[in-house]
């Protein structure tokens, strides 16, 4: 492969966004200053709401903060500094949710995407607008411009929005499944099948298989052009030494009825060869034991350092990422 790669990631919130900044970080450390141009990120935005009359994208917005450098790392979302006076004066009105905080920063960020849909923009062209506001040395992408939710059904089909499971509840009532209206209808944003096909590398972030990835693939269309294009799929487990690193994605694993190892979410996956989307996945290293199952699966199992703890090693891990996808003999 000659000149700059294409590389397109299909990525949630926190986890997705510690890979980005990876792979954007490796794409620098290959001398290509132009990853804007390089690294198409495909967000998910499936658990987008609605609340207090502004449209909220929580995966789309880590992913924007981040590369832009201005997220609370510590908290895992939202802006850094951000201070709480409307959120407090929604509370007074009793409006909204009130365990679901809305910074002020992030509200700014709220009504500005909020008055630009009420324009008339799509909110393709919204999350392209917004992206000019900060060098984030990516083009972002929605899953999809329809507007698809994430309902929580529990045992006794009582039925939640997935924020009022995972916020309110953190995710400690067993759900029987997760269900997302108005995926059926909806099309993959203009450009992103497109991207996949014109790919040298795509590569599936470790971000919640069920939650985040799940309504990705699941929106028409795009399952079918991860299985068309050329280019190499490269998944990174979320699953470290049998346990997801932060968060719940555990309990969403188990609703659906996989076991939480870096092994079966590949399996939930599936491997290319057999009708999946996977040639390659990167396990850590506390799961080397896991590598001969992801390989008799028809995916190529690869050990690596997978923690995302800080700068040096999310550029590592993009960079293997990377390698991975290009060195797959089709890229060659
Ligand atoms: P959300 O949309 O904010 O819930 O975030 P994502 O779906 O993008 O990512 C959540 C997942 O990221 C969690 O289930 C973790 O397993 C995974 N994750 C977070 N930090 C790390 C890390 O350092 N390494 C790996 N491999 N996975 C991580
Ligand atoms: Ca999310």
């Amino acid at each position: 492969m000659t000149g700059t790669p294409r590389i397109v990631v299909l990525a949630g919130g926190v986890g997705g966004s510690r890979f980005v900044l990876g792979v954007r970080g490796a794409l620098r450390g290959r001398g290509i200053d132009d990853t804007t141009s390089a690294l198409t990120v495909v967000v998910n935005t499936g658990d987008d709401l609605w609340l207090s009359g502004v449209r909220l994208q929580p995966d789309v917005d880590s992913i924007t903060y981040a590369l832009a450098g201005v997220n609370d790392a510590e908290r895992g979302w939202g802006r850094q500094g951000d201070s709480e006076r409307v959120n407090h004066e929604l509370q007074e009105w009793g409006a909204g949710w009130p365990w679901f905080t809305l910074g002020d920063l992030d509200l700014g960020t709220h009504l500005a995407r909020t008055g630009w849909l009420r324009d008339g923009l799509t909110p393709t062209q919204v999350l392209e607008r917004m992206s000019h506001r900060w060098d984030l040395g990516a083009r972002l992408l929605p899953m999809t411009d329809a507007e698809v939710d994430t309902i929580v059904v529990l045992e006794d089909g009582s039925r939640l929005h997935f924020q009022e499971w995972w916020t309110r509840h953190r995710a400690t009532l067993a759900p029987a499944r997760f269900e997302n209206p108005g995926i059926d209808a909806a099309a993959p944003a203009p450009g992103l099948t497109e991207a996949l096909a014109a790919a040298d590398v795509v590569l599936l972030a470790p971000s919640n298989p069920v939650v985040s990835i799940g309504p990705i693939l699941d929106v028409p269309g795009i399952r079918q052009a991860l299985r068309d294009t050329a280019a190499p799929v490269v998944g990174v487990s979320p699953v470290i030494g049998g346990k997801v690193v932060r968060g719940m994605a555990d309990v969403c694993l188990t609703a659906i009825g996989v076991e939480t190892s870096a092994a079966a979410v590949a399996g939930l996956y599936g491997a290319r060869a057999d009708g999946g989307l996977l040639d390659a996945w990167l396990i850590a290293e506390e799961d080397e034991a896991a590598a001969d199952e992801v390989a008799g699966l028809g995916i190529r199992s690869l050990v690596r350092p997978l923690w995302m703890t800080d700068d040096a090693r999310r550029t590592a891990l993009g960079e293997a990422a990377l390698t991975a996808g290009l060195a797959d003999d089709r890229a060659l």
